[in-house]
């Protein structure tokens, strides 16, 4: 069955997106207005600047139609400025930041930044085939601060001074949203979307 796949459209790197999940045989589309959310199966929030995509949501009227099909088990993948959109609750986000949420997680923003802006690491990923270490690449990258009950760890960084911090995670009332801090995107591995692909695929 072929499943169709949407890239959150109004900023980030959507284009990258689209081009691995059109790599990986589903029908990839942008989402820009509330009709192109309804017609998808999952959903990526791509990485960009959060609080920009907050704003261009709302004003583009995506947010309620966001918030409504994500808490209803939309299959949904957030890579950085993504995994913000998804967090319950957010640190050190700007005053009034809105979030989509349904991820029962604290998120730092910027995390990273005060130890080094952007970085790239090998990290271990639970559940990747084959299970190799998987390079990651980390932009002005949250962490996440706090996981909630019902989510799961899937990825840590390993060594240096954010050794243990969680920067990979599954969860939602349905298990149906992934977020990394990081950007697998950017890479040509296409192990995480084949992960996300397979959640879709899944719930479809
Ligand atoms: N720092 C950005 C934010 O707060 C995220 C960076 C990214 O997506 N590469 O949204």
């Amino acid at each position: 069955m072929t499943v169709t796949i949407g890239v959150f459209a109004l900023q980030g790197d959507v284009r990258e997106h689209l081009h691995v999940l059109g790599s990986l045989g589903v029908e990839a589309v942008r989402v820009r207005r509330p009709e192109e959310l309804d017609a998808v199966d999952g959903l990526v929030l791509p990485g960009g600047e959060s609080t920009t995509m907050g704003k261009l949501a709302a004003t583009f009227g995506l947010l309620e139609p966001l918030r409504r099909r994500v808490a209803a088990g939309l299959p949904t993948y957030g890579s950085c400025a993504g995994m913000i959109l998804l967090a319950d609750s957010i640190e050190d986000g700007i005053t009034g930041q809105e979030t989509i949420g349904g991820l029962d997680v604290v998120v730092r923003r910027n995390a990273f930044g005060r130890q080094v802006d952007s970085f790239e690491a090998d990290v271990c990923f639970e559940g990747l085939e084959p299970a190799d270490p998987l390079h990651a690449v980390f932009i002005r990258a949250p962490w996440v601060e706090h996981v909630g009950d019902g989510v799961r760890v899937l990825a840590r960084v390993e060594g240096g001074p954010a050794d243990g911090k969680v920067v990979a995670v599954r969860g939602g009332t349905y298990e149906h949203l992934l977020a990394t801090s990081f950007h697998p995107e950017l890479t040509g591995d296409r192990r995480v979307h084949e992960v996300f692909v397979q959640m879709v695929r899944e719930r479809s």
